[in-house]
């Protein structure tokens, strides 16, 4: 089941929801009880378009596997 980040508009904070994706856009309430809440973009699978550079894992000792889709 997917998950999906969620920000609280009214405490500032963001959590994190798993839910089936025919209901990715119910509304959330906020673990404090809020219902304004707004959905995050997720940052899995988001990479190999254009318009944003992608970030490059630190510490990583070459070999070009990420990048590629082989790390998952
Ligand atoms: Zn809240």
């Amino acid at each position: 089941m997917p998950r999906y980040d969620f920000r609280c508009r009214a405490c500032g904070s963001t959590f994190e929801l798993s839910r089936p994706m025919a209901h990715s856009a119910d509304p959330a309430v906020c673990p404090q009880g809020h219902d304004d809440t707004v959905k995050l973009l997720s940052t899995v699978a988001m990479t190999g378009g254009s318009g944003s550079p992608a970030p490059r894992p630190a510490g990583g000792g070459g070999g070009g596997c990420c990048g590629g889709g082989c790390c998952g």
